[in-house]
């Protein structure tokens, strides 16, 4: 990560943005999408320009060296990133936020500021990168049970604890942001392989606490498949559940904590399961006439059992916004990947199925058993739907 710190409003960090090329390129995508030439502009008022009422607490001596109610750190734990999120910023409306920002640096100062905001009646919202996109990390005051609100962000606790390459899992302090998370397992030749779109600017512990969903991925692809045990810092105490390769008996306690959201404790590490790093390689990006064709092949993919390590399907106005396409067709992007053996009998057989008569490709992984597959064949359909393949 870079020191730039993170904006107060929008995705990423201070100074980074579209550059004026990528700005006209989204907006000519809107002028066509909306057929029109105009658009109303708002500009969103500057970290200054806001209104924020006066602290209602102040945290006490002993926890005032990670705690925090300058304007900034404020601002930026009051909203997530969903639209209504976007919009009550840009109208200036922060009500909502934080009175006090905490950055615990270990398990003992989340105790000490769980307690202190239990005793002084505020609310305690965990927050890992702040992606929530459902008004997750948006502080709460009711001014009955909670007078005022804290915002705890687990940026500090970022370390890969422990590798255990023989059981392929690792010890991971949830505050973690994705790429912090991979560089640091990426010398044990490990990855966690979960990759949320926020990727970039979200957390393991948010990830956890969400239930997040991966992109690349078509077999694990929620963040519940590599748990395999959790601690959590909650008012009566940490606890840690235990580190079993599966377990019946009874309900999972680690369940219990994905996707809780927060409300019952702070998640402040887990052991995750890891995987070795992808050596071989395979893809493709196919065009479908309709969305519904191209469904059609993702139903037929994920019955098959492929598992493929991506398929993920852009339609036609997506294709369209990202310059993939030119609206008329619906884009598969299908991938295969191994950490142990080359792309494989079974994924050839299922790419190379269907006959094929024509289809405009370019290799992009030469070498690899499915583009050699796919070369040698030059499909029109796919698993019985209408395609066009890029290789
Ligand atoms: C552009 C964009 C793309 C996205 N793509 C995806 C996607 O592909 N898949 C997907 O599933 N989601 C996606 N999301 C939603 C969001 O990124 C995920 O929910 C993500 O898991 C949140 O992680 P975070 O670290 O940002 O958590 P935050 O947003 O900070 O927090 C999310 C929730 O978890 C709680 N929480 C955070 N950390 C902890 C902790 N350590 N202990 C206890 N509770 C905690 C918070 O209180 C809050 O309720 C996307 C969001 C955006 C803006």
């Amino acid at each position: 990560m870079t020191d730039t710190r993170l904006k107060h409003y929008g995705w990423g960090r201070e100074g980074e943005g579209m550059s004026e090329e990528e700005r006209k390129f989204v907006l000519g995508r809107y002028h066509v999408k909306f057929g029109t030439d105009e658009f109303d502009t708002v500009a969103v008022p500057g970290l200054e320009e806001l209104s924020l009422r006066e602290p209602r607490i102040v945290p006490p001596a002993s926890l005032a060296p990670f705690c925090t109610s300058e304007r900034y750190d404020r601002a930026a734990h009051t909203y997530g990133k969903s639209y209504p999120d976007y919009v009550r910023a840009m109208l200036g409306n922060y009500d909502s936020a934080p009175d006090v920002v905490a950055y615990p640096r270990n398990e003992s100062e989340i105790s000490a500021v769980m307690d202190w905001a239990g005793s002084v009646g505020a609310s305690l919202t965990p927050f890992g990168g702040g992606s929530s996109v459902c008004g997750g990390v948006e502080p709460r005051v009711d001014g009955i049970k909670h007078k005022a609100a804290v915002s705890l962000d687990l940026r500090n606790l970022s370390k890969v604890i422990e590798v255990d390459s023989l059981s392929r899992v690792a010890s991971i302090e949830a505050g973690a942001y994705g790429p912090f998370l991979e560089n640091q397992l990426k010398p044990h030749n490990f990855t966690l392989r979960h990759f949320p779109q926020s990727f970039e600017y979200s957390t393991l512990g948010g990830w956890i606490a969400t239930r997040s969903g991966g992109h690349f991925a078509s077999l694990h692809t929620h963040i519940d498949d590599f748990v395999e045990s959790l601690r959590v810092v909650t008012p009566a105490g940490v606890l840690e559940t235990r580190r079993l390769p599966g377990s019946g008996a009874g309900p999972s306690p680690d369940r219990m904590f994905i996707g809780s959201e927060g409300i019952l404790g702070v998640i402040s590490r887990a052991w995750m399961r890891l995987q070795p790093r992808p050596k071989f390689r395979a893809g493709a990006s196919v065009r479908f006439p309709s969305f519904f064709d191209a469904a059609c092949a993702v139903r037929a993919v994920a019955q098959a059992g492929l598992y493929p390590s991506n398929c993920r399907i852009l339609d036609p106005q997506e294709a369209f916004n990202t310059g993939a396409a030119d609206g008329s067709a619906a884009i598969m992007v299908l991938a295969f990947e191994s950490g142990d053996h080359p792309w494989t009998p079974g994924s050839r057989v299922h790419l190379s199925a269907a006959p094929t008569t024509a289809g405009r490709r370019s290799p992009r992984q030469p070498g690899t058993r499915i583009s050699k597959a796919r070369q040698a064949s030059g499909a029109t359909r796919l698993f019985g739907c209408p395609m066009r393949a890029n290789f």
